[in-house]
Parts: structure tokens; C-alpha cells; sequence
């Protein structure tokens, strides 16, 4: 049956408007009363303002009590150096002897600046056309620690029972190296206690559908090369002099850092398994008034490098590497290496935590991912460092994950933000992750 022209036109047209507001109402979801509860703690959680360098670590600690004391999990507040609480928060197992899981994050978070934020950035503002909730701290970390708390309640509503108990563990100032939290709480007696077989800590976004995990992090080392030689006229050309011995050295550890760059630019190793080596600051030269003597060339130069190695790395090779080729000491020149944290477990073995069949956490871990209706990437070496090395350095093992697919990598950047559809879904994959490890029968000694 053909219809009079005006009519098709008037019908086309009221299709496209069905269209536009279907297609419109698809891109916002649809989150259920406790979904929206969730968010809204979440939210509470990233208004206190927990940045360094003044934060809010009272305030944090018992909004967080709160939520745990609202769910029933035992709670404990340990303070190793004063105004610094670390929470413990404990839902016992049924069979409490059994190695424990400890899921852990980190309270802190960096600086912003809100100058170059498009909504303030402890405001937790959620834009209601995309979901994203921006706030500092949203991705890092502190998604994860309303996500074990809410995963936790939801598992307890339906009647879940734990074989091993879960732990939670909330701790200060990881973003400034964790001297005053989790290193101090690895070393404590209460620690100890929670004969804790496996834990899980922060990780990262992925742009990509499929979540993230780690399974080591990059070493990071510090490196201040100084350089001396005989002083002299700025117009002389003469050997020895401190810049030119320095400069020796930064053209070898250029020619170095190439070769390193090239194999990620060729895809032949990801970022996080290669050696970086960046130089950060340069210091030489004689003051004067109006900026610099320029005619004089200076008795001494000092350069300083940030070097992230894999723990896999040939410690040796690397070694005779800075002796030999960087800082040869034939040339007046000295380095200092500052190593911040070791490279070896308590059992002499690398810093990292097996992600394969040999670990008998991890195909119960990664199962549960996917059973949650999830895809989990190649396990992958973090580029940076979090806490998880100071439990690695007891041989816990120790992944970093955090269930963030599909989203921009906005840790410690302007603007970060998570997505509430993403938030919420995280929440689910960890009552996957908790039921299954905490079910779980080991074989024998672990
Ligand atoms: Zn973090």
C-alpha cells in the first residue's frame, strides 16, 4: 500500500525522532537503588580531600570505618606513625586458619590543579550525559577501595560465606613511597598475624575491553653522575673538562636509551620490560649576577637520571654497563645509586609474582575474571611502583589490578575520571574475584 506523500514524510520523520531519542537514552544507563548508593559513596569518598601534601587522613579513615561498620566487618585502626591511620578491616572466614586474601589501596593521592580541571577536582562531579564521575583520585585508587567494600557487602546480603577470611587494608601515603604505611604494616606483628596467602592491589585503566593486570613492577633506581676536570677560558679548546666528560656520559646513556626506545616503538617488548634511563636534571656551570659566567668553562658538572628496571633485568650486566660505558671512572667521573627498595624477595628470589599454572592463585583469579563475563590481558609488568613490591618482598604473592576497561589512563593527570557504569561493573568483578579466592582449597603448603 503506497501512502500520500505528506503522510510517509510526517511518519519518516517521527521514526528518526523514535531514533534519536532511543539512541539518546541508550548512551545513559540505568543504575538500580543500590547501584546509585554505591556511586554516592564513592563520591563521598572522593570529596575528602586525601592529596598530598596536607591530607585528609582523619576524615578519610572514618568515613570509611562508617561504610565498613554499616557492612559488619571487624574493624582495626593501626597507627605506626602519628595522624597516619592505616585500617585493617576483616570479614572473617569460616575456616579463619587458612591463608587469608588482603585487598589492598592506597588512602593518598597526588596534587591537583584545579585551574586546569573542567569541574573541581574534589568535587566528584558526574556528568550526567557521559557518567564520568571526575575527581582526583577517581582512577588512583580509590575506585578500588569503595569496590572491595561494596563487593563485600553485596556477597554478604546473599547469604555468602567465606572459607579464608578477606582483609582489607587501607594505608597513607603510598604516593610518597609508603615509608609511614605499607612498608611499616609488612614489617608489623598484626601483619603477620593475617597470614595473608595472596593479595590484590591497585592497577591500571586499559583502553582497551580487556582488564589490566601486573604481575611486578619496575625497580626504580636513581642515578647523580658527577664529573670533574680542569677548569679554563670559555674560548679554549682543551680535553678534560667536566662538561665534556658529562656530556660523554649522557651521549652513552642516550645511545643506550634508544636502543632500549626502539624496541618498544617496533613492538618487540611493552614500556614496562624495557630499561628507561631519563635524564631529569643537569647542574653545572658558575653563577653570576645576571645568570652565568659564560666564559668559563666549569671545574665540575652533576647529572641526575630516574632508571626503572624490570626485575627480571641482568643486574651484573647492568653494572659493568655504568662502570665501564656511562661513568668510567678513568674519565674523573663518580656516580651514586640510589636503590629504593630491594630487587630480591626474603627467599632470594626476582621480585615478581608468577602468572601462570605454577601459581595456583592464578587460574582461580583469572577464571573468576572471566566469569564475571570479562576478558583479562597478558599479564604485564607495571612501568611505575605501588605498595605491591613490599608485600612481593616477602614472597606474597601479589597482582595489581584494577577493573578499569575501556577507559583513558588519567592516573595523576588533569581531569581524571571514571566512568559510573565502569565503577559499578567493577563492583560485580570483584564479587566474583572475592567468592571464588575465598572458596578456594589449596592444595598444600600455601
Ligand atoms: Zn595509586
Amino acid at each position: 500500500m503506497s501512502l500520500p506523500c505528506h503522510v510517509t514524510r510526517s511518519f519518516l520523520l517521527s521514526l528518526l525522532f523514535v531514533s534519536i531519542a532511543t539512541s539518546a537514552s541508550a548512551s545513559a544507563s540505568v543504575f538500580s537503588e543500590d547501584e546509585e548508593t554505591q556511586i554516592s559513596h564513592f563520591q563521598q569518598y572522593l570529596r575528602i580531600r586525601t592529596a598530598h601534601p596536607d591530607p585528609e587522613y582523619t576524615s578519610a579513615a572514618s568515613f570509611l570505618l562508617s561504610l565498613a561498620d554499616s557492612i559488619g566487618l571487624q574493624t582495626l585502626t593501626l597507627e605506626f606513625v602519628p595522624n597516619k591511620p592505616l585500617l585493617l578491616l576483616t570479614w572473617l572466614g569460616s575456616d579463619p586458619s587458612l591463608p587469608s586474601i588482603l585487598l589492598n589501596s592506597h588512602i593518598d593521592s597526588v596534587p591537583a590543579e584545579p585551574d586546569k580541571w573542567v569541574h573541581p577536582p574534589f568535587s566528584a562531579t558526574r556528568d550526567p550525559a557521559t557518567g564520568h564521575i571526575y575527581a582526583r583520585g577517581a582512577q588512583d585508587d580509590k575506585c578500588i577501595a569503595i569496590q572491595y567494600l561494596e563487593a563485600i557487602r553485596s556477597l554478604k546480603k546473599s547469604g555468602f560465606t567465606p572459607l579464608r577470611s578477606i582483609h582489607i587494608s587501607l594505608v597513607p601515603d603510598e604516593e610518597i613511597g609508603g615509608a609511614d604505611g605499607s612498608m611499616k604494616f609488612v614489617q608489623s606483628e598484626e601483619f603477620r598475624k593475617l597470614n595473608v596467602g595472596l593479595v590484590l592491589d591497585e592497577g591500571q585503566a586499559s583502553l582497551s575491553d580487556e582488564f589490566r593486570v601486573f604481575y611486578a613492577d619496575r625497580l626504580p633506581w636513581r642515578m647523580i653522575v658527577k664529573a670533574t676536570g680542569s677548569p679554563g677560558h670559555g674560548s679554549r679548546m682543551y680535553d678534560g673538562t667536566a662538561m665534556e666528560r658529562l656530556m660523554d656520559c649522557a651521549e652513552a646513556i642516550a645511545r643506550f636509551r634508544d636502543c632500549q626506545f626502539d624496541m618498544v616503538k617496533a613492538g618487540i617488548r611493552p614500556a614496562s620490560e624495557v630499561i628507561s634511563v631519563n635524564p631529569v636534571y643537569m647542574k653545572a656551570g658558575t653563577p653570576s649576577p645576571s645568570g652565568f659566567v659564560m666564559n668559563m668553562q666549569p671545574s665540575e658538572a652533576e647529572m641526575g637520571f630516574d632508571i626503572r628496571l624490570p626485575p627480571t633485568v641482568h643486574l651484573e650486566q647492568l653494572m659493568e654497563r655504568i662502570n665501564k660505558e656511562w661513568v668510567p671512572a678513568y674519565k674523573n667521573m663518580s656516580y651514586t645509586l640510589i636503590k629504593t627498595g630491594p630487587a630480591r624477595d626474603c627467599n632470594g628470589k626476582v621480585l615478581l609474582t608468577p602468572a601462570n599454572e605454577s601459581n595456583p592463585w592464578w587460574p582461580v583469579f583469572k577464571q573468576a575474571v572471566i566469569s564475571s563475563g570479562n576478558k583479562l590481558a597478558k599479564p604485564e609488568i607495571l612501568s611505575s611502583t605501588t605498595d605491591a613490591r613490599f608485600m612481593r618482598a616477602l614472597g606474597i604473592p601479589t597482582f595489581g589490578f584494577s577493573p578499569m576497561a575501556s577507559t583513558p589512563i588519567l592516573l595523576h593527570d588533569h581531569n581524571e575520571f571514571l566512568k559510573d557504569e565502569v565503577f559499578v561493573k567493577g563492583i560485580k568483578v570483584y564479587e566474583s574475584i572475592i567468592s571464588a579466592l575465598s572458596s578456594f582449597k589449596l592444595a598444600s603448603s600455601i
